[in-house]
């Protein structure tokens, strides 16, 4: 899935990208968390700290962009819901490009 990592050494935010128009979804910002350490850790161990959180938050921030996006069952790309076609039978559910690939009407 496309995204940009937005983290700064205090926190974490990715932005999910529509695979067709390119709108982007942002998550929400987790904040880095040095509970328990006193005082903070630095240098290195800050480091590895970071990476795990950064891990850690990625994998939520991805699976909560799941919700906000549909995959193709057509072309596999993940699309925003301006970009994906629901039909009212649930099926033929594609991508807007993959209707007008099969000569569909796409609106
Ligand atoms: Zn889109
Ligand atoms: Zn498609």
């Amino acid at each position: 899935m496309q995204y940009v990592d937005l983290s700064t050494p205090d926190g974490f935010r990715f932005v999910f990208r529509c695979e067709r128009c390119g709108d982007g979804a942002a998550s929400e910002w987790y904040a880095f968390n040095t509970a328990g350490y006193s005082p903070p850790p630095s240098g290195k161990a800050r480091e590895l700290l970071w990476l795990r959180q950064h891990k850690e938050a990625y994998a939520r921030a991805e699976s909560e962009a799941r919700y906000e996006f549909n995959v193709c069952p057509v072309c596999g790309r993940r699309v925003c819901g301006g970009c994906y076609r629901v039909t009212d039978d649930g099926r033929g559910d594609m991508c807007r490009d993959c209707l007008k690939q099969e000569g569909r009407n796409p609106c």
